[in-house]
């Protein structure tokens, strides 16, 4: 059990009380709050309340959802502040990131609500000239109760990706935060509840990894998990048990590509936002910089100015926080040790930047490829900073991982820019800035190989949580009658001379 968690006794009888586990702000190790760890008789009751209010909540058709949604997203709104203090109290990231990540999670619950029926609302599709005789309709129809478990590094904005897109789709949500930051997730229910308290369409569940594993096995319709690679491969195991339906949001290694013709001082500015920013831990982040061989020395300069300025701490004004998760910091140390070890040069800081929780910004150069900083997620406040001949020799170098979420192109060059984007193996690519794609509700979220499978937001994000259900009417018998026992000679050989006709010519 973890040094969070804690069995009390009861005062009345000798039995013990539900377990609880603490929720501690990083930066002090203070005790927030304690929250119960909800067994899986707990999450089977929460997925059962939310199968009947999932029946209501489908019934509202998109109009009537989009109202509750657009509601609960002006509650949100207009409470930003508490809620951002809950973030920050958490995670140790400052408030004004807290502030950002609610501002950006709020505009794709907006977008969300206002297009689901849009993109989920059944339509007709074309039948093809051997159909003609159909009417054919594509709807979607929610799944029903959808589990979502989610991260703490960004607890707001992160799960929101998937738990808007999924009640926005019609389904009813058990959400199981991070233990790191239940408070967060609770906020979130309780203001649900202040505006529908007799209908549980969004319901949290807290606890450690045990919760989650309960939620997948409680017998919920499709699972929507963001977190670590390992995790998703226990609860894609879970889930292949009863052929559960899995979204599965993992890390990444992001790279970006600095060409000699790019705004290096705007390069610069973005690698420090993209690399240090929430202390690096962003799974979109910037972990990998291969710089154009023409300028890598200019651009390390101005990357190491910048990176120089930023102080981490607890305190109001401070540029980053402290690591939200305490093991977290053995990761990243042994990761500078060993490209240290191996050879790469220390531009700033080194092994002395590294003190528990804060880590304050290292630059590592010319970071031999085998080193875990290159192979690894770092989720720390580190970039390793390597060369490229040019953008298509970045984009070789790029791909060499085994992760493929987002990545970032700086160049003047608009048409290699785009020929690099569609070249790298991520699921997202910005140009000219970092994380461009983070803020466009309209646009899928998700990666490839290690970083998941599946999409959160825009309309794949949409219907990610839907069925697609397809209908076809018979309008008029067919002129060919083929699919009947009493079809005749004549209709077949119709039936061959179009299939020569129409498809032969390749
Ligand atoms: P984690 O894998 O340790 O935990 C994620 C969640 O899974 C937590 O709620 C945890 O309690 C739960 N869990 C643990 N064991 C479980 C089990 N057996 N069954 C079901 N649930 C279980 O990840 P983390 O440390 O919370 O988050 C950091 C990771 O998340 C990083 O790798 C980061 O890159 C990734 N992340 C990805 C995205 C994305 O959108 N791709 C966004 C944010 C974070």
């Amino acid at each position: 059990m973890s040094q969070r968690t804690q069995n009390k006794p009861s005062a009345a009888t000798s039995e013990p009380a539900p377990a609880t586990f603490a929720s501690l702000d990083p930066r002090t190790g203070a005790v927030l709050a304690e929250y119960p760890i909800h067994g899986a008789d707990d999450v089977a009751a929460a997925v059962s309340r939310a199968r009947e209010a999932a029946v209501w909540w489908a019934g509202l058709g998109f109009d009537g959802r989009r109202k509750w949604l657009r509601k609960w997203k002006a509650a949100i709104a207009s409470d930003a502040q508490s809620l951002a203090e809950v973030i920050a109290a958490e995670t140790g990231k400052p408030v004004d990131d807290a502030i950002l990540e609610i501002m950006l999670a709020v505009e794709h619950l907006d977008w969300a609500s206002k297009n689901a029926g849009k993109v989920l609302r059944r339509r007709k599709v074309s039948s093809g000239l051997v159909s003609a005789n159909q009417e054919s309709t594509l709807g979607y129809e929610a799944y029903g109760v959808v589990g979502v478990i989610g991260p703490w590094n960004y607890p707001f904005y992160t799960p929101m990706g998937s738990i808007s897109y999924a009640l926005a789709a019609g389904n009813a949500i058990v959400f199981k935060p991070s233990e790191l930051t239940p408070g967060v997730a609770v906020w979130l229910s309780d203001k649900w509840k202040s505006l529908v308290p007799n209908q549980p369409v969004f319901q949290v569940v807290t606890g450690l990894g045990a919760t989650g594993g309960a939620l997948v096995e409680a017998g919920v319709d499709k699972v929507a998990f963001t977190g670590s690679g390992p995790t998703a491969r226990k609860v894609m195991e879970a889930c292949s048990k009863t052929l559960t339906p899995l979204v599965a949001e993992c890390g990444g290694k992001d790279a970006m590509l600095v060409a000699a013709d790019a705004d290096l001082d705007a390069a610069a500015d973005f690698a420090v936002f993209g690399g240090m920013g929430n202390a690096g831990q962003t799974c979109a982040g910037v972990e990998r910089i291969f710089v154009a061989d023409d300028v890598y020395d200019t651009f390390v300069e101005k990357l190491s100015a910048k990176a120089a300025q930023l102080r981490p701490g607890g305190e109001s004004g401070a540029s980053y926080g402290p690591m939200t998760l305490d093991r977290q910091n053995d990761v990243v140390r042994s990761q500078v040790e060993d490209a240290l070890d191996k050879g790469a040069k220390a531009v700033l800081g080194g092994r002395e930047s590294l003190r528990d929780p804060y880590i304050e910004p290292v630059i590592l150069g010319d970071v031999p490829e085998d080193s875990t900083a290159m192979t690894e997620e770092t989720f720390g406040p580190i970039v390793a900073v390597n060369r490229m001949r040019d953008l298509e020799d970045g984009v070789e170098k790029a791909n060499r991982s085994s992760y493929g979420l987002g990545a970032s192109i700086f160049t003047k060059n608009k048409a290699q820019a785009l020929q690099a984007a569609e070249n790298l193996r991520t699921g997202m690519v910005s140009v000219n800035s970092v994380l461009g794609f983070a803020g466009v509700p309209s646009l899928p979220f998700g990666g490839v190989g290690e970083s998941g499978f599946g999409r959160i937001h825009g309309a794949d994000g949409l219907r990610e949580f839907a069925r697609p259900k397809a209908v076809t009417r018979q309008k008029f018998r067919a002129p060919l009658n083929l699919l009947t026992m009493e079809r005749k000679g004549r209709d077949m050989k119709i039936a061959a001379w179009m299939l020569k006709t129409m498809h032969g010519r390749g």
